[in-house]
């Protein structure tokens, strides 16, 4: 990563390299490579050796950016922990991976960063050094790191393989407990590359990125892949704002916007959104959950993403597998997560006997290539779960290929039912439930049963004015439409699902709960 930073640097040096619109600063890649490097030689004098691990906790910002190429400068292992991430999951991350440097944020509107790093730092024995953004701990790091030789640093980095990690993320926690998927230069660099060179980045683009940098979503397709083809990071905001995306898209003469499918729903949905200049918009990513058809005629049609992707991919693979390209049409860049990314490959295959199934068929994803991580990061026995001795990633994503080899994802694994030995798919359950008048938002999962093996519960959240939904109700709804063993046995009303910090519903916890108050 520093060497690809630095062949930036040599061939664009003149031209922006970041834009920090919240402080207002802004860095050509010259003066990009200069900050880098001063937070590098920072960390060396903070005692930070091959291999240490880094921590990261911050909001969005600059330094976020410049502490990511620091750390793969001085071949340290960065660990992303979410901004949304509270004491319990904090403990968790820094205990885990043997933070023994964290670099935090001090606080962001309700989020006392210090006071929460304060109250669990006797639980973290590897931690001794905090640094926070913007105080005196941080121009501390910058003074001591005046007194390292550039030598030090040079030799430093003559020691780096591309095969060395760099990078521990965690993942959301959907299924469970999350896991440290760590990453080497060599994953994240290239699968950066690779989706830039999908998006046809050169350095012309000015790429706005409202999503964390916490997650891969940022910090590689983003970061990484606008420095690798030396385009211009544009960070609009500290935390997701609608207003000032767009303000940043304007003001920035952005080229690129990426999102989840709800942040572009924000955007759309802000009353003085047609006010907005969004005519240097050209391309853009809209990832992480499936999107609709709605969002993305209106990304295209009114914000002028005409060339806007979709990808599938997740932490353990760099993030990306498949993504659609720009020649895609809408029907392909909204039912499927489009093809594979060059360099990787993927089969789906029958998850019980492993062998491909044809296409057309639902199966398991498994993905292969540079992109695959080196494993979880100290748990061999969960990495050998994931990946087989054939070097396939086993995604736990239920997909269909399509003869074109497009894909579509369709649910994962531990969310299949197996209700009296038939397969029920709960997302199939869920499309179908949404069309009911009564219902805002569904979950469906499967909860042991006696008789059948699984039974089938659904989790409901009304619409605003529905006052009640019975369970006889819903299998009227379901009579004649839907299979007799897909028709939901149980019906829990909620007001909220759990979620998780990333913003996934945490069906493993709908499933513990049980049935005991359902109705
Ligand atoms: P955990 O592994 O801890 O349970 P997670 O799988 O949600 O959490 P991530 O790595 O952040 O953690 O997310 C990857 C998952 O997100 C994929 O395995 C897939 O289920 C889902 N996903 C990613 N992109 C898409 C997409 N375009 N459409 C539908 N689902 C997607
Ligand atoms: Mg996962």
């Amino acid at each position: 990563i520093g060497a690809n930073l630095a062949d930036t640097i040599e061939r664009f040096g003149d031209r922006e390299a970041l834009v920090d619109i919240p402080s207002g600063r802004r860095w050509t890649y010259t003066e990009f490579g200069q900050a880098v490097e001063e937070v590098a030689l920072g960390l060396m004098a903070k005692g930070v050796a091959k291999g240490d691990r880094v921590g990261i906790w911050a909001i969005n910002c600059a330094e976020w950016v410049l502490v990511q190429y620091a750390t793969a400068r001085i071949g340290a292992i960065m660990v992303n922990i979410n901004p949304a991430s509270r004491v319990h999951e904090l403990t968790f991350v820094l205990r885990q991976a043997g933070v023994s440097v964290l670099i935090s944020s001090t606080e962001h509107k309700t989020s006392n960063y210090r006071r929460m790093v304060e109250q669990v730092r006797s639980e973290c024995p590897a931690l001794r050094d905090v640094v926070y953004i913007g105080d005196r701990t941080w121009d501390g790091l910058l003074r001591a790191g005046a007194d390292v030789s550039r030598e030090r640093l040079t030799e430093r980095e003559a020691r780096l393989t591309c095969d060395d990690p760099v990078n521990i993320q965690y993942t959301s926690g959907t299924t469970g407990f999350p896991k440290g998927a760590t990453l080497s230069h060599h994953n994240i660099l290239n699968n950066g590359y690779s989706v830039g060179e999908t998006l046809g980045y050169t350095p012309q683009d000015r790429v706005c990125l409202p999503v964390p940098f916490s997650h891969c979503f940022g910090m590689v397709t983003g970061n990484l892949g606008a420095t690798s083809h030396g385009a211009c990071i544009v960070i609009p905001a500290p935390a997701f704002d609608p207003a000032a995306t767009l303000r940043a898209v304007e003001q920035e003469r952005c080229t690129s916007l990426y999102g989840v499918p709800t942040m572009f729903i924000a955007e759309l949905g802000l009353p003085d959104f047609d006010s907005y200049d969004l005519s240097s918009l050209r391309t853009g990513i809209i990832a992480g959950s499936t999107c609709p058809v709605e969002v993305l005629r209106r990304a295209v049609d009114e914000m002028h993403m005409a060339e806007v992707s979709i990808f599938y991919g997740m932490t353990e693979t760099s993030p990306v597998s498949t993504q659609t390209r720009r020649d895609d049409d809408l029907r392909h860049r909204t039912g499927t997560v489009g093809r594979v990314l060059p360099h990787v490959e993927i089969k789906v295959v029958d998850p019980l006997t492993g062998v491909t199934v044809p296409r057309g068929t639902r199966g398991e994803l498994c993905t292969r290539g540079y992109s695959v991580m080196l494993g979880y990061w100290e748990e061999p026995e969960r990495t050998a779960e994931v990946i087989d001795s054939g070097r396939w990633m086993h995604t736990g994503d239920l997909a269909v290929m399509d003869e074109g080899g497009y894909v579509r994802i369709v649910g994962r694994i531990n969310d299949m039912i197996i209700r009296g030995g038939e397969k029920v798919y709960p997302r199939e359950i869920e499309e179908f439930l949404y069309t009911h008048p009564k219902i805002a938002d569904v979950q469906v999962v499967g909860v042991p049963d006696e008789k059948y093996g699984e039974e089938i519960l659904a989790c409901v959240i009304l619409r605003d004015g529905a006052k009640s939904l019975t369970r006889d109700e819903l299998a009227r709804f379901c009579r004649g439409r839907l299979a007799h063993y897909k028709v939901p046995r149980y019906l829990r009303l909620m007001d909220a699902f759990p979620m998780t910090v990333s913003g996934k519903v945490r069906k493993v916890d709908l499933r513990t709960a049980g049935v005991a108050d359902a109705v």
